[in-house]
């Protein structure tokens, strides 16, 4: 397929999300050609996968790619208060037996090359450095869409998937931003080299550190002696007393003993093989989109929605939801209808799904809410929230999330 020969599918930026969906399409036996405004290998955040981001992977062909990309493995997750105290780390193998229970913590740039690489070996037409500007419309339905810079004109297909991430040019288009007032976070994040890293399984632990006024930092080691390290909170308080990121982010290390150790005989530097560190910042950020479709045009990853990182649970809802609408849009080509009613069904499931993970990351910054003493009033449903953690999603929660709803109630009433 070349740059302007016709294709089933269109798809918008080539992150865990497009590169999902086109792969399935492409294992569906459709022409799908990426769009993707970058030149890989291209800077991205998002580093932590958590198990279940595992059988997307299987699908797609890629367990021997990550295998041999030498990845930092990840085994557990641990939670670390202000003044150094850890928590016992939590084993996914405890919980669930499968491969899956080992899971990796990635550079983004390697992580997400593979990807593109392993949809261009199934055959998709992958077009680079060429930004998506705008939809191309006829009779009220997208039938493709204007690009600048690059290969510069404009592309067309029955139906075009927008996997473009936060800044996706449907909703801005469409003003399908709903903002999330409760999960009003920004991040300052980091690089070091020699930073301490925990001994045996604990070496690929990710570590939530606790900061004041719901604050947390990641500590997450890399391949390579490479550790992310990252500042979340409120723009509010991170900003109290400067804008200047070094000082801020300096202060907020000071502050959780754990975090101070483990970076003290690290050197902080950038992400390798890009020269725009080694500070980096993000604007507020948890959304969702009023609506996953129109005729002829479809959402999924980011830019369907974006769910604070706490439980590092992005890239598997891009993945999955990659994989979903690779399937709903094969479908919806079959029969001959790519109206947005036909993904109803599968914007219905992912709202659930992300429903599920929102709910526990509410419960996490909810300051009466304690995870330990919910357990000791609800011991039957630990196996739940694990669950749910390890990105198991798409399952019936009701009974958890109502059990959440009650105890926050009281919790909140009592104090
Ligand atoms: C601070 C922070 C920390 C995070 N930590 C984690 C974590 O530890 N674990 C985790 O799972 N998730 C984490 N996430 C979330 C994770 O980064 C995302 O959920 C994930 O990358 C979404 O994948 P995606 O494919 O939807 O979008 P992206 O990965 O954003 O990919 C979108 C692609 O589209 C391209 N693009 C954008 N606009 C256009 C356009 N107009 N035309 C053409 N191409 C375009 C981009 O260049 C990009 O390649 C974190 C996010 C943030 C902000």
């Amino acid at each position: 397929m070349n740059d302007s020969s016709p294709c089933d599918v269109l798809v918008i930026g080539a992150g865990p999300a497009g590169t999902a969906a086109a792969t399935v399409l492409a294992q569906h036996g459709r022409s799908v050609r990426i769009v993707e405004k970058s030149t890989f290998p291209r800077y991205s955040i998002g580093e932590s996968l958590i198990p279940y981001c595992w059988f997307t992977l299987e699908r797609l062909g890629m367990l021997d790619a990550m295998e041999a990309a030498g990845f930092q493995k990840k085994h557990s997750v641990q939670f670390v208060n202000p003044d150094g105290r850890v928590s016992q780390p939590f084993f996914f193998e405890q919980h669930f037996d499968h491969p899956a229970s080992t899971t990796w913590q990635v550079l983004r740039a390697d992580f997400d090359r593979l990807l593109l690489d392993n949809a261009r070996a199934k055959g998709v037409d992958v077009v680079e450095g060429t930004r998506v500007t705008d939809f191309i419309r006829e009779d009220g339905r997208v039938v493709g869409v204007h690009t600048a810079n690059g290969a510069s004109g404009e592309f067309r297909a029955p139906l075009t998937i927008d996997c473009s991430g936060r800044g996706s040019p449907a909703v801005a288009r469409n003003r399908w931003r709903v903002s999330d007032d409760r999960l009003k976070r920004i991040a300052i994040w980091t690089y070091y080299r020699g930073a301490v890293r925990d001994p045996g399984r604990d070496e690929g632990a990710t570590t939530v550190a606790f900061l004041p006024e719901g604050g947390w930092f990641w500590y997450i080691p890399l391949a390579n002696d490479l550790v992310s390290v990252g500042a979340v909170a409120t723009s509010d308080y991170l900003f109290s007393e400067t804008r200047d990121l070094a000082t801020v982010f300096d202060r907020e290390v000071a502050r959780n003993k754990w975090i101070e150790a483990h970076l003290a005989p690290g050197t902080r530097c950038g992400a390798p093989g890009f020269d725009d560190g080694p500070l980096y910042v993000t604007s507020e950020w948890s959304y969702r989109a009023k609506q996953c479709a129109e005729d002829g045009l479809v959402l999924a990853g980011d830019a369907l929605g974006f769910l604070d990182p706490v439980f590092s649970s992005g890239v598997l809802l891009a993945l999955v939801g990659g994989e979903k609408v690779g399937d709903a849009a094969h479908a919806a080509l079959e029969a001959d209808d790519v109206s947005a009613a036909r993904f109803a069904d599968y914007g219905a499931e992912m709202a659930r799904g992300v429903a599920s993970m929102r709910s526990l990351v509410y419960a996490f910054y909810d300051p009466a809410f304690r995870m330990r003493d919910f357990i000791r009033a609800y011991p039957h449903l630990q196996g739940d929230i694990t669950e749910c953690l390890i990105g198991n999603v798409f399952r019936d929660f009701t009974d958890l999330f109502s059990s959440i709803d009650a105890f926050a109630g009281r919790t909140n009433a009592a104090s």
